[in-house]
């Protein structure tokens, strides 16, 4: 069998919200780049992402310190810019699901929380909702349980990958690295990739690792121990079919991690609830999936016991988290990347962070590719493209 062999200053390994970002912020800087995904664009971490654009405002609810808090601020003015059309890329098409999300408690926190939602801190972005103003899941909850606005919206991922996708025209190739077939020279980095049964080999001047948990295989293989660039934190995410109405919000305690944390979307006539926060961490990874809706229902009765949640059908997902290691193995406060030569490993930790995770690969790179080198990216044209990844809960009964 032929090999074809294609050149390009950045080869990208994943077709997450990272990678693609990473292909449209090259391009626009006239690189040329190849990216190769093995399954389809967003099935990783980002199209079962809750799609939340935080600012950082559920991490300052216990009051503590937190550097995500401060770089999630700072990205959430950008977004909102790029939503409504000004800024680039220009995210026309993204489907933004709810502007605001809402913060609640349980009953009997309701008075504890009125205290930390209105410290001085808190004030100028949350703001608390009464009757008519309250989403429709919350207009029969009684008058005690406050009911706070948060200026953070939600939006549906498939869609944002899409519009990333469309910002740019280098190729996007199904396909996959043979891990052994990575070869780093001085001018580059040569890589075997399998795609429909043809072998193509890449030469980059640049390899770009935004393969998420695959990042670990792939680093493995250019001489990286990856427990000492990345590490995973599973989750135990659930799925819930015949929601009695929308919520994008989280029901919140006195600790960092929301109790629940709702995100919902519609599957023909029927809503879904995807829900994570603490219920998702361990020791819910540790619970079977039986276990974890039984666990999830009697964690909705006490957190929203005003609707009729008997109809619900509960699904679980299992999915873990890739990011850059920190010492204490907690969330990396901002993106992380991990350079080694001519390969540039990326863990944006959050979607949201993925455009500044972006700008932190391309200041790398702009000095090994300051004079853009000769491409022969149309090498790979008519091999078989990635789709984008169907909605999350259209995965739930494969695991
Ligand atoms: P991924 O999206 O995982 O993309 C990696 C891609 O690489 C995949 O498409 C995969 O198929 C491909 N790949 C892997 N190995 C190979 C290989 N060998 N060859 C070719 N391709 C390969 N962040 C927020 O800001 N807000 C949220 O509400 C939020 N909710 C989340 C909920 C959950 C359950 C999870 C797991 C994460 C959530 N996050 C959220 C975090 C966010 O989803 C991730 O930080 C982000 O999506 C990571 O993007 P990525 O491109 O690095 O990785």
């Amino acid at each position: 069998m032929t090999t074809r062999r294609a050149r390009c200053d950045v080869l990208i390994v994943g077709g997450g919200i990272v990678g693609l970002w990473c292909r449209a912020l090259l391009e626009r800087e006239g690189r040329s780049v190849i990216l190769v995904e093995k399954r389809a664009l967003g099935a990783g971490q980002s199209v079962a992402s809750q799609g939340i654009l935080h600012a950082g405002l559920k991490y300052l609810v216990s009051g503590e310190e937190d550097g995500a808090a401060a770089s999630l601020a700072d990205e959430y003015e950008r977004w909102l810019d790029r939503l409504s059309g000004r800024g680039w890329p220009e995210l026309r098409h993204t489907r933004v699901l709810a502007e605001k999300m809402v913060m609640w408690t349980t009953p009997s926190l309701a008075s504890r929380a009125a205290g930390w939602l209105a410290s001085p801190m808190m004030r100028s972005r949350v703001r608390r909702i009464e009757g008519d103003e309250r989403p429709i899941a919350f207009r029969e909850a009684p008058r005690a349980i406050g009911v706070w606005e948060v200026d953070e919206p939600a939006i549906d991922a498939r869609s944002l990958l899409a519009d990333v996708a469309a910002c740019a025209q280098g190729p996007l190739l199904l396909g996959e690295p043979d891990a052994s077939g990575i070869r780093a020279d001085d001018d580059g980095v040569t890589v075997k990739i399998e795609s429909a049964g043809e072998h193509v080999e890449v030469h980059a001047r640049v390899l770009v690792l935004a393969a998420g948990l695959g990042n670990r295989e792939l680093l493995r293989a250019v001489g990286v121990n990856p427990d000492d660039a990345c590490q995973e934190r599973p989750l135990h995410m659930v799925i819930a079919r015949g929601a009695p109405a929308a919520i994008f919000g989280h029901c919140v305690q006195p600790s960092r991690k929301p109790r629940l944390t709702i995100t919902s979307g519609q599957d023909g006539d029927q809503t879904i609830w995807y829900l994570g926060g603490a219920l998702a961490e361990p020791p819910g990874t540790e619970r079977s999936p039986e276990a974890q809706a039984s666990y999830t229902l009697d964690e909705v009765r006490d957190c929203l016991p005003w609707l009729d949640v008997e109809g619900l059908e509960i699904d679980t997902l299992r999915i873990s988290r890739a990011e850059g290691r920190t010492p204490s193995g907690r969330r990396p406060e901002g993106p992380v990347v991990h350079a080694q030569g001519r390969v540039i490993a990326v863990w944006p930790t959050k979607l949201a962070m993925a455009p500044a995770a972006a700008q932190a690969v391309l200041a790398r790179i702009a000095p090994i590719t300051a004079n853009p080198g000769p491409a022969r990216a149309d090498e790979v044209e008519g091999l078989p493209t990635p789709s984008l990844a169907g909605a999350v809960w259209s995965w739930s009964r494969q695991t």
